[in-house]
């Protein structure tokens, strides 16, 4: 296939291997507008959690220590391994999970876990009708969740923290309000509030809201200038897992530093 015969590549998935990573600078050389599609290729998503952790720390987790494995010789993958037919290759697992913009240069971006149904047709008329924006565009609205979740915003004190089965949500009233913690401020719209609207808070997978560049760092400060003491901010039990759901990998941490 020639350079650039693809014209749109949606790319799906962060860059955990090197086979992830190859196959990003692949699909970059062989199309002509690359799109970040999906919170994992836009922001890392869960699985940028595990920059909390390295590769050794994964392994130990993932091939020792889980409840179903029984792993007496303590085999891990390997990279390379000779075999009586010759030699197997597997690709490296990376320390650190990267987004894909931090692998190579990305066209445009379309974030959520999944992508919402609308804009992803949006953005295959603006395809087909060679009316997609200029590159480096977000195809996706350009407010915060909060301004299409129909609940009642009133006064925004924050005294403790609850998590959602302590509460008997009154289904109306702004989560944050009845004391639970929503990302719902620094989320991008685009979903049309889905989660709120059935009763659970956001928790983050349309990433960064417009104007804002690390989105956990945006909702901690916006839970800190409504937290009415400090005792609140100590209740949030896992405040990575809670701010960073999404986002860590494309944070301005990006990792935790493991000597
Ligand atoms: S914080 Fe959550 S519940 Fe409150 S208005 Fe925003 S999205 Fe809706
Ligand atoms: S409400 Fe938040 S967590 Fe739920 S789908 Fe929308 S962006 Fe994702």
């Amino acid at each position: 296939m020639p350079d650039k015969h693809i014209d749109v590549c949606f790319f799906n998935g962060a860059i955990r291997t090197e086979e992830n990573e190859r196959m990003a600078k692949l699909l970059r050389q062989k199309t002509k507008a690359l799109i970040a599609f999906g919170s994992c290729a836009c922001d890392g998503c869960v699985i940028g959690l595990g920059n909390l952790w390295n590769r050794e720390n994964v392994f130990e987790r993932a091939y020792m220590e889980t409840p179903s494995t029984k792993n007496p010789q303590r085999t891990t993958p390997q990279t390379h391994l000779k075999v009586n037919e010759g030699e197997l290759e597997l690709p490296e697992f990376y320390d650190t999970v990267k987004t894909l913009a931090q692998t190579v240069d990305v066209d445009y971006f379309l974030s959520g876990c999944p992508p919402p149904v609308p804009l992803i047709i949006n953005a295959a008329m603006a395809i087909f009708k060679n009316e997609l924006p200029p590159k480096g565009s977000v195809l996706m609205p350009t407010k915060s969740i909060c301004d299409e979740c129909p609940r009642e915003k009133k006064d925004k004190k924050l005294s403790e923290v609850k998590r959602i089965y302590e509460i008997e949500d009154d289904q109306e009233t702004c989560f944050l309000d009845q004391q639970v913690i929503c990302m719902g401020p620094a989320t991008r719209e685009g979903c049309e509030a889905q989660c709120p609207k059935v009763n659970m808070p956001c928790t983050g997978c349309g990433g960064p809201s417009p104007r804002v560049s690390d989105q956990g760092a945006a909702m901690a400060g916006a839970i800190a200038s409504i937290a009415t003491d400090t005792n609140v901010i100590d209740q949030i039990m896992d405040p990575i897992g809670t701010f960073y759901k999404f986002s860590l990998a494309n944070s301005i941490l990006k990792r935790k530093v493991i000597e």
